[in-house]
């Protein structure tokens, strides 16, 4: 099963698609923040990423969940800067530091490549977001080199769905990571109250575009949603609603993981409710949630 964006790309629509997103960095609505930016003039925005693409590092990641890593793992390519700046941050020197590299959109294709030589068994686009126009001309350059792996858009799920709808057969595997289900603490945390409204709209755009997670015959994902939740202490009503919504509105066969890694970083310890690990209880208490509600395709740790 090739990747549908090799069609696209040979009708010319990933051109034309080039050219639509390139357009919208004159005037930057990429994302919800619509700072409506000269990103082509160098003005900065929410995200203070440049025109050109800042990478902060790339390589081949095992420590992915199985369905991406495989024997030779995900190629993972790590963007600096954020969209939405959480307070919590676990990469805060990349995505609110701007720890990283600026390079050509044809560098980047060379790296597309360069994972696929080691054998990794797809292209992991990590905060993707405000650089996407820029990935996608890079993306048409290295299908000229001859790439056909499967692309992944592991995002925070803070998504434009104008945006999102011009990725449509371009993203074979959306992976956001969905975070805040109450406006107040979309705010606190990360500065965008309307969080919750933006990501259910881009989960169900997700979902329509790519459906339920399918896997090959070494059980490696090709195409799909996985939603991610990373399990905040204190908050673990965030995450049932969200299930109750994903259950309402996309499927219980939607593949789940409910990540137990947080680490108060970064600011958090100027926030008592989340300076702190998850302990056994909640993670335990999460997983429970998930299987009541009848999801079926849970990722266990
Ligand atoms: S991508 Fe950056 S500049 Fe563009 S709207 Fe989003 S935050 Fe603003």
């Amino acid at each position: 099963m090739l990747p549908s964006y090799i069609t696209l790309y040979k009708s010319g629509e990933l051109k034309k698609r080039v050219n639509f997103l390139k357009e919208i960095l004159k005037n930057c609505t990429l994302c919800p923040r619509k700072c409506m930016v000269n990103r082509e003039r160098g003005e900065l925005g929410y995200c203070k990423a440049p025109y050109k693409p800042v990478i902060s590092s790339y390589f081949p990641h095992f420590g992915e969940e199985k369905i991406l890593v495989g024997k030779n793992g995900s190629g993972t390519i790590f963007f600096t800067f954020c969209n939405l700046g959480c307070v919590f941050c676990q990469n805060y020197t990349i995505s609110h530091l701007g720890v990283g590299e600026e390079m050509s959109t044809e560098d980047l294709a060379y790296i597309m490549i360069y994972l696929q030589n080691l054998g990794c068994h797809n292209i992991n686009l990590v905060t993707p977001t405000h650089f996407i126009s820029q990935i996608i001309e890079a993306l048409l350059k290295a299908i000229e080199f001859g790439l056909k792996i499967p692309i992944v858009y592991n995002t925070s799920g803070y998504e434009s769905l104008e945006t999102l709808k011009l990725l449509d057969g371009i993203v074979d595997i959306y992976m956001p990571d969905i975070k805040f289900y109450y406006p107040e603490t979309a705010k606190k945390f990360a500065n965008a109250e309307d969080y919750p409204e933006v990501t259910k709209s881009a989960l169900k755009e997700m979902y329509r575009q790519v459906g339920n997670l399918i896997l090959n015959e070494e059980n490696i994902a090709l195409k799909g949603l996985i939603i991610r939740h990373l399990l905040m202490p204190n908050h673990i009503s965030e995450l049932r609603e969200w299930l109750i919504f994903i259950k309402k509105e996309l499927s219980t066969e939607v593949f789940i993981n409910i990540m137990e890694q947080y680490r108060p970083l970064y600011m958090a310890y100027k926030y008592p409710e989340i300076n702190r690990t998850i302990n056994y209880k909640e993670y335990q208490e999460a997983i429970s949630i998930a299987k009541n509600l009848g999801f079926k395709n849970l990722y266990l740790y």
